[in-house]
């Protein structure tokens, strides 16, 4: 597994945005769009286009997460500046996918946390961002300012490097691309083992936390992991079910496997490839012929 991500170019989630991924365009950088709202307490959510990142300001500093890219870190600067007479003390970095973790080095010198995955990640070169300062294997607390930060690993299946941080006592949770609430997992589970990415969003419901802020899509909440493990399970089980029954492909997308989710984003456009990546990975895991 780890092995199979080395070798795949780190544009995964950076293709799931279209426009959005368009490399050193200016007129990109000009159009972006970028926000900053408040989620809860001290904990503020910002915008980058199609990527979230969430930052924490505490007494002694703020804290911030995912980097995105370097101009989306010098606009963010400028705007903690103006807004809080306080410096950026600590990064935290989600996990290696180059869209999320580049250009951290804009932030100049500060403590980067990451999972010890992510430093090697970085030392490979597989994303030009910020070298990880300090690092662990499996759970990671540390207090600053008044907050409680917790980091946890979540395993392997998106990514074999992804952690999720839980801030208190806000108790929000920042969770990428394992969970993006009421939305279609992104196209056709490229590069993920299906099973993992299953076992990483039950590690997140084992959080103690009420808020998720995610790397994409709307704001959510324990009960948004829940219903997305949910959608991932009953067509794992579907489509298996329908494969080892001899349908065809076209038969198994003609079914009303997860039309209950018309509702969510995404359901039009990635529904089919959702189907086909599940196929593809029940037969390259041997789980049906
Ligand atoms: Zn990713």
């Amino acid at each position: 597994m780890i092995k199979q991500l080395s070798r795949i170019p780190l544009l995964v989630c950076a293709l799931a945005l279209g426009l959005a991924s368009l490399p050193g365009s200016q007129a990109l950088a000009q159009d972006a769009k970028r926000t900053i709202e408040k989620v809860t307490g001290d904990v503020y959510r910002f915008q980058n286009n199609f990527h979230y990142a969430m930052f924490v300001v505490t007494d002694e500093g703020i804290v911030v997460t995912d980097p995105i890219n370097a101009d989306a870190v010098n606009w963010l600067k400028a705007e903690l500046a103006s807004r809080f007479d306080k410096p950026v003390t600590h990064m935290l970095l989600s996990h290696f996918h180059a869209d999320h973790a580049s250009g951290g080095q804009a932030w100049g010198n500060i403590e980067v946390i990451a999972h010890e995955r992510t430093k090697a990640h970085v030392e490979a070169g597989r994303v030009d961002t910020a070298m990880p300062t300090e690092t662990f294997a499996d759970r990671h607390s540390f207090s600053f300012g008044g907050k409680d930060f917790e980091l946890v690993h979540l395993g392997v299946g998106h990514s074999d490097d992804l952690i999720a941080m839980v801030v208190l006592p806000e108790k929000v949770a920042f969770v990428v691309d394992a969970v993006s609430p009421q939305r279609l997992p992104w196209r056709d589970f490229p590069n993920t083992d299906i099973n993992g990415l299953i076992d990483q969003i039950k590690v997140i419901e084992s959080l103690d936390f009420e808020i998720l802020v995610p790397g994409h899509s709307v704001i959510g909440s324990k009960k948004d992991a829940t219903d997305i493990r949910v959608y991932i399970e009953k067509p794992r089980d579907s489509v298996k079910a329908a494969l080892d029954e001899g349908r065809s492909e076209d038969e198994i997308f003609a079914s009303d496997i997860v039309s209950e989710y018309q509702h969510w984003g995404a359901y039009d456009q990635w529904r089919e490839l959702n189907i086909r990546g599940m196929i593809r990975w029940l037969r390259e895991t041997g789980q049906a012929g």
